[in-house]
């Protein structure tokens, strides 16, 4: 059974669990670091610190039979900007693509609508980015 990534909600521990497969599946390239697009805003869940230690047990544990030779790093290009900044940099065909919506509903094929309700769209709405 086939899904889209953009149908469900992604998070921290998510993302840490994918770029560690893409990390493993590519060792030709020799990939050093896993880039975060965490962001410097309160984080509205809470237990912040704890879900960045999950984030980055899990991006470590998913490499622990990759047997590397190498650590890679785990880098946080964007955690100094808000949200808004990020999709101000952002191009409009990447933002396009970017998943926001903790619960979305499929529409068709790989097309999503954004649930309008969850604390992410309702962040986009207030930054003036929701489609
Ligand atoms: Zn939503």
């Amino acid at each position: 059974m086939g899904f889209s990534a953009a149908l469900f909600g992604w998070n921290l521990t998510l993302c840490a669990f994918v770029g560690a497969r893409v990390l493993r599946s590519f060792p030709a390239d020799g990939i050093t670091r896993y880039a975060v697009g965490v962001i410097d805003e309160p984080h509205t869940l809470g237990m912040w610190k704890e879900r960045v230690e999950e984030a980055k047990a899990t991006f470590y544990a998913g490499l622990i039979t990759a047997r590397l030779d190498y650590q890679p790093e785990i880098v946080w290009p964007v955690a100094h900007m808000t949200k808004r900044e990020v999709l101000d940099f952002l191009p409009p065909e990447v933002i396009e693509m970017a998943s926001y919506c903790r619960n979305p509903a499929e529409l068709w094929g790989n097309r999503f609508r954004p649930c309008g309700k969850c604390i992410s769209c309702d962040t986009r709405r207030k930054i003036g980015h929701f489609p």
